[in-house]
C-alpha cells in the first residue's frame, strides 16, 4: 500500500542501489563522454545525475531551447490560473551546479557505428554512451487533413510553448455560447489523463467567464485514465458542460478541416467548433528513428534494467520515446527513468554491475483550481520486463470529501515544485 508520506518521500526517484563513490573510468583514455539529446523531463534528470555519481564524466547535454516550458502545469495557463513563465525552467543550474555542458542546438544525425552524433550547426560530437530523451513527435496526417500547417489554425499544444500560447488566445477570443472541441487520440499517447485534465480546467474558465460555451471530447478510445473520478468530477462541478463522447458513441475523429474548425467522424457525423484542439497520433521523437532504435510503429523498445535500445548497444533511451508499459508516458516516469539510465551508464563505465531498478508514479490532475485527483503505479523488472507491484498503486477514493480534493491539488502544486527543482535544479541528489 503507497501513502502519501512515501510517495512523496520517493518522488522521482528509482529505487537504487546507493550512489557509486570512487571514479574508475576508463582508465588511460581520458574521461568518459556521455552525450545526453533533449533537456526536457528524462535527458535534464540523466545529463544531471550521471553528474552527481560521477562528476568526472564529461557530459553534453544537446537542446535547442534555452528555457524548457513544461507540458505539466500547462493546462492551469490555459484556464487563466497561471503565469506562463512559471512553467518555464533554464539550464543554468545544470551548467553551474553539477558541471553539465549544455550546447544549445539540435542533433540531426546519430551514427552508432562511429559513436558520433551531429548538429544542426554542423558539429560532431563523439560519445562513449548516448541518451537520446526526445520526447514525442506528431504523426502528421496520420489524422486526415492534420498537418503541420494545420495545427497553428486548431493547435494541438501537446509541446509546451508558443501551441499553448495560441491555444490560450483562442479561448480568450471564443464567443459566450461557442464549442471547444478537444480531439482525443488512441492510445498509445503522451499522458494519459493529460487530455481530460485539459477539458476540466478549460470548464473551469468558461464557467467563471462564458457559461453558455461547451467543451466536447470526441474521443478514439472507450476508456481513459482515471475515468470514474474525471466523470464524476466534471458532473459536480460544471453540469453538462462538458460532454465526453467515446469510440462506441461515434467519437472517433478520422477527417479534420482546420480552416472551417471542423471534425468528421467514423461513421459521419460532423462537428463545427468554435476553439478545435487536436492531440494527434504520436511516435517517439525524430531523433530515435534517425538513430535506429525505433520499432515500425515508432516507439524505441528499450531493455527494462538500464533503458539501453534493444536494438543499438551504448544508447540508451529515456522519457516518452519509449515502449516501457505499464509506466504510463509522463513527466514522473521520465525524471525516473532518466536516474535509472544514469545509473546504468555510470556503473557501465566504472566497470561494475548495473543496481536492479524500481521505479514510482503519480499522475495528479486537477479537475478545477481546487479539486484534485491521483493515480500512483509502482513497478518493477520481472523476467525481463517492466511490470506493475501486485497490490501497489491506485486511484484517490471516489467518495471523498472536498477538503480531500482540495489537499490533493495542494500536493499537485508541491509535485511540480519538487520534480522540476529535480529535473533542472538543486533540490534533491540522489
Ligand atoms: C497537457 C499535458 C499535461 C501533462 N501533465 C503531466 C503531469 O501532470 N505529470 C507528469 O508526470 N507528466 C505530465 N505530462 C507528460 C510530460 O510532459 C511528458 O511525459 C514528459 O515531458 C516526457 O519527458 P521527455 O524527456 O520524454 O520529453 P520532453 O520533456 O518533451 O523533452 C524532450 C526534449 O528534447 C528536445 N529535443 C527533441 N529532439 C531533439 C533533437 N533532435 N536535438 C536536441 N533536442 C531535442 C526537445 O526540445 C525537448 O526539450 C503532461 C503532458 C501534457 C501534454
Amino acid at each position: 500500500m503507497i501513502t502519501r508520506r512515501n510517495l512523496l518521500a520517493g518522488l522521482g526517484a528509482a529505487a537504487l542501489a546507493p550512489a557509486i563513490a570512487a571514479p574508475a573510468l576508463a582508465k588511460g583514455k581520458g574521461a568518459a563522454r556521455v552525450v545526453v539529446v533533449g533537456g526536457g523531463f528524462g535527458g535534464a534528470t540523466a545529463a544531471k545525475y550521471i553528474k552527481v555519481r560521477a562528476p568526472e564524466i564529461n557530459v553534453t547535454l544537446i537542446e535547442p531551447s534555452p528555457r524548457f516550458y513544461t507540458c505539466p502545469f500547462s493546462n492551469l495557463y490555459l484556464a487563466g490560473l497561471r503565469d506562463f513563465e512559471t512553467i518555464g525552467h533554464g539550464y543554468d543550474e545544470l551548467k553551474k551546479v553539477y558541471g553539465v555542458k549544455v550546447v544549445r542546438d539540435f542533433a540531426q544525425e546519430v551514427d552508432p557505428a562511429a559513436k558520433t552524433v551531429k548538429l544542426k550547426s554542423g558539429e560532431k560530437l563523439s560519445y562513449d554512451k548516448l541518451v537520446l530523451s526526445p520526447g514525442i513527435d506528431f504523426n502528421w496526417n496520420g489524422l486526415q487533413g492534420y498537418d503541420e500547417a494545420a495545427s497553428l489554425l486548431a493547435p494541438h499544444s501537446w509541446k509546451a510553448g508558443d501551441q499553448t500560447r495560441l491555444l490560450r488566445k483562442q479561448l480568450e477570443a471564443l464567443d459566450d455560447g461557442g464549442v471547444f472541441i478537444l480531439v482525443a487520440p488512441a492510445d498509445p499517447y503522451r499522458c494519459p489523463p493529460g487530455p481530460y485534465e485539459r477539458a476540466g480546467l478549460i470548464a473551469s474558465y468558461l464557467k467563471a467567464k462564458k457559461p453558455k460555451s461547451k467543451i466536447l471530447i470526441l474521443d478514439s478510445k472507450d476508456a481513459f485514465s482515471k475515468q470514474g473520478l474525471f466523470l464524476a468530477g466534471w458532473k459536480q462541478e460544471y453540469g453538462d458542460l462538458i460532454e465526453w463522447v467515446p469510440l462506441s458513441k461515434d467519437g472517433k475523429v478520422v477527417k479534420v478541416d482546420a480552416k472551417s474548425l471542423t471534425v468528421e467522424t467514423e461513421f459521419g457525423t460532423t462537428h463545427k467548433a468554435g476553439v478545435l484542439n487536436v492531440i494527434p497520433p504520436q511516435k517517439a521523437g525524430l531523433i530515435a528513428e534517425r538513430a535506429g532504435v525505433t520499432n515500425k510503429a515508432g516507439w524505441v523498445p528499450i531493455k527494462p534494467e538500464t533503458f539501453e535500445s534493444q536494438q543499438v548497444a551504448d544508447i540508451h533511451v529515456v522519457g516518452d520515446a519509449t515502449i516501457a508499459a505499464p509506466m504510463p508516458k509522463s513527466g514522473f516516469c521520465a525524471n525516473a527513468q532518466g536516474k535509472v539510465a544514469a545509473a546504468a551508464i555510470v556503473a557501465s563505465l566504472q566497470g561494475r554491475t548495473t543496481p536492479n531498478p524500481s521505479w514510482v508514479n503519480t499522475c495528479y490532475s486537477l479537475i478545477g483550481p481546487e479539486y484534485g485527483i491521483t493515480v500512483a503505479g509502482v513497478y518493477k523488472v520481472a523476467d525481463g520486463k517492466i511490470i506493475s507491484v501486485d497490490g501497489s498503486g491506485g486511484v484517490s477514493p471516489a467518495a471523498a470529501a472536498p477538503d480531500f480534493r482540495k489537499r490533493e491539488a495542494l500536493y499537485a502544486n508541491a509535485w511540480y515544485q519538487a520534480i522540476t527543482n529535480d529535473t533542472w535544479g538543486t533540490a534533491l541528489r540522489a
